[in-house]
């Protein structure tokens, strides 16, 4: 039998065992709701869970974790979530809200799979007063005062309201800081605020998870034990995605011998080679390596147009007309300079028959935009 690497985080900081943590509560929470965590959830609860000595405070008032689809991350915010909710750890009602890349992907996560979950728990039902469905205005109400909601995307959700703990799931879809702007605000003056990202690998146009990775890795490197707990599994550089072997290495949620007893009766892996193997021959290989791999694929990153259409919408919802023109052209030269091409910038810009004509230097040559409708962009 050949022998399968051990599974490990690419990137990950490292645990303080001299701290307090709440893990354990966030692990019991995982048990509640009938799914017992796997060692890579246990690990990522312990962490996010550890408390400042001197304050008394979350040591981390951000945790983002990176992992491979269906690994388990729903279960483990969920379980953070809970945890938030119903420990007596903290003093008053907490509030927590949910958001995914938008109110629909949310809804649906929480009708399909998380609403059924809290319903079957025989130990947090009771704690729960009310699980409400209507439309666009989900949220679980428990007895304690505490709330769990889900919030739609739009700048304005989160305003106005206190929350205590945020989950930003699957943010690779985000292509500008809207979301987070949207949360934050409320969580300023909550000291003991925390909050969760949770994504998949994106694309190069997955600007906000691009930005998080890049800023986790150099506070794993920084390891000051405190503002941002990171958790990343991923491919290792060169992957050979055909390589089954080494699945094993970054896939946390794999199991090595199934029917799987790896955890002695208390915890499974949720996932076989075989559910794998038919992702991998059902999708395109570097959508696979991104899903799957969890390496961003940044393959179009270099033809495709800087005038990005995702950038164009939140440009629009900032200004109207020629100004949202141009704080488009803008955006789309930052973001090319932040993707470290050689030289980027906005050049010539005005009307020429009835719609607005730019030129934009970046990736190496001269581009030119232009919107009228709807927004696009050509290499000249
Ligand atoms: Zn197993």
């Amino acid at each position: 039998m050949r022998l399968l690497p051990p599974c490990t985080p690419k990137f990950a900081t490292r645990r303080r065992p001299e701290r307090e943590t709440f893990g354990l509560e966030v692990i019991a929470a995982g048990v509640a709701l009938g799914q017992p965590f796997m060692p890579w959830q246990r690990d990522a609860a312990m962490l996010g869970g550890e408390i400042d000595q001197e304050t008394g405070l979350p040591a981390y008032r951000e945790l983002v974790i990176t992992v491979p689809r269906q690994q388990g991350k729903t279960v483990l915010h969920v379980s953070f979530q809970g945890q938030r909710c119903t420990s007596p750890r903290w003093a008053q009602p907490q509030r927590s809200a949910f958001t995914a890349q938008s109110g629909k992907d949310a809804r649906d996560k929480w009708l399909d799979e998380i609403f059924p979950l809290l319903r079957r728990s025989k130990k947090i039902r009771p704690l729960i007063r009310r699980i409400y469905e209507g439309m666009g205005n989900e949220y679980v109400a428990f007895r304690n005062g505490s709330l769990i909601r889900l919030l739609s995307t739009s700048t304005s959700s989160g305003h106005s309201k206190t929350l205590h703990q945020a989950v930003l799931d699957e943010i690779w879809h985000d292509a500008d800081w809207r979301r987070e702007q949207g949360l934050r605000p409320a969580m300023l003056t909550v000291a003991d605020a925390q909050l969760l990202s949770c994504s998949t690998a994106g694309t190069a146009a997955s600007v906000v998870l691009n930005r998080k990775v890049e800023a986790g890795r150099k506070a794993v490197a920084a390891d000051t034990g405190r503002g941002i707990a990171y958790i990343e599994y991923s491919a290792p550089d060169g992957w050979d995605p055909d390589d089954e072997g080494s699945y094993f290495g970054f896939m946390p949620a794999l199991c090595p011998a199934p029917p799987c007893r790896c955890g002695d009766g208390k915890w499974r892996h949720t996932v076989t080679l075989d559910v794998i193997r038919s992702e991998r021959a059902s999708m395109e290989p570097a959508e696979f390596a991104r899903a799957y791999g969890n390496v961003p694929d940044k393959s179009g990153e270099g033809n495709r147009s800087p005038f990005d259409v995702a950038l164009w919408r939140s440009a629009r919802t900032r200004s109207r007309g020629w100004l949202a023109g141009w704080h488009w052209v803008s955006r789309c030269a930052r973001t090319c300079r932040r993707r470290r091409s050689r030289s980027a910038g906005a050049g010539w810009m005005g009307w020429v028959t009835g719609s607005w004509l730019i030129t934009a230097r970046a990736r190496g040559g001269w581009w030119a935009g232009w919107w009228s409708w709807r927004p696009g962009g050509i290499r000249v």
